[in-house]
């Protein structure tokens, strides 16, 4: 029987993590992939305090694993397929087998949107992409397009020009999502051009992607672009597939909690991106961290008394 469950290793299941096990308790932390989340995809994190030239998202989520460890974390790398919340005692199923916790914590994250459109799914792993840093080195001299207009887009777009002799974002109305920052950045690169106003109709092309068919929202008129790849960063979505009915949810699924990160089952906590919150980055899904691994002590204190 485990003090504590965290559910996703990404920075606030990592942090929380930290706190809960150097707090004393039985901690561990269920991952279906590598420790870091969307974190560790990104290729460099320039708003994280403590790294003033910025730091490889690799890097700093192996940090936060290696210190989990080192305060006596226990990694379980299994795919979660059920859980079983509402008793005193919370069981964890995975594909494996079934885990017994005093508390949990959901820190699942969020995943990259879909834009549902033909060929999207096609051409997946053949020219469309939602991670520029693991697959962006496949497109040394290639024509790229990037779709969004948030932060995640332009900068990605950025990063993109290493490889790309052209990279085109595409966003569906002129004004951006981003931080002027990321705009500023994107505009005075000489390899990115920017198409606004257009939305994308299909990505197309044999055996890998080939085009991109736009639609000027304005002309209403049809262009072909001739890119080799489409990287695609229209948002997230929050990875409660296994969780949604349990919890009190916003309209778009995110876990509703306290300032105390509680959700609305006893003993449940939820952190990071999967909650709803003002603002999803590392530093903040780090503070969701330390609260709830603070706030899941102070639980497990009363433990006993709870019926
Ligand atoms: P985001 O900020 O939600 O922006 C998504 C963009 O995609 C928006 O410009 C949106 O257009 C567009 N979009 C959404 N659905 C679309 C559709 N169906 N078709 C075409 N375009 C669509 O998402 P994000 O950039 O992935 O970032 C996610 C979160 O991570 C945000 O909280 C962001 O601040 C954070 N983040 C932060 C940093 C940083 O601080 N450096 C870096 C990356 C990500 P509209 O604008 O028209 O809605």
């Amino acid at each position: 029987m485990y003090d504590v469950i965290i559910v996703g290793g990404g920075p606030g299941g990592l942090t929380a993590a930290i706190y809960a096990a150097r707090g004393g308790l039985k901690t561990a932390v269920i991952e279906s992939m590598v420790p870091g989340g969307q974190a560790a995809l990104t290729e460099s994190i320039e708003n994280y305090p403590g790294f003033p030239d910025g730091i490889s998202g690799f890097e700093l989520a192996n940090n936060f694993y290696k210190q989990a460890l080192n305060q006596g974390a226990e990694f379980i790398f299994e795919n979660v397929s059920e859980l079983k919340l509402t008793d005193k005692v919370k069981t964890i199923v995975t594909d494996k087998q079934s885990i017994e916790a005093r508390s949990v914590i959901i820190a699942a994250g969020s995943k990259p949107r879909f834009l549902g459109i033909e060929g999207e799914k096609t051409f997946h792993g053949r020219g469309v992409s939602y991670c520029a840093t693991c697959d962006g080195a496949f497109y040394k001299g290639k024509r790229l397009a990037v779709i969004g207009g948030g932060n995640a887009a332009l900068e990605e777009a950025v990063y993109l020009t290493k490889f790309a002799t052209e990279v085109f974002i595409i966003h569906r109305r002129q004004g951006f999502r981003a931080s002027q920052i990321a705009i500023e950045h994107a505009q005075s690169n000489p390899k990115i051009s920017f198409m606004l106003n257009y939305t994308v109709e299909e990505i197309s092309g044999k055996d890998k992607v080939e085009k991109v068919v736009l639609k000027n929202k304005e002309s209403k008129e049809i262009e072909d672009l001739k890119v080799d790849g489409v990287f695609i960063y229209i948002g997230t979505e929050p990875n409660t597939k296994f969780v949604a009915d349990y919890f009190n949810t916003d309209e778009k699924g995110y876990i509703i909690t306290d300032e105390f990160l509680r959700t609305s089952i006893e003993g449940v906590y939820a952190v990071g991106d999967i909650r709803t919150t003002p603002l999803r980055q590392v530093a903040t899904a780090v503070g969701d961290g330390a609260i709830a691994g603070v706030q899941i002590e102070k639980y497990l204190a009363a433990y006993e008394r709870i019926k």
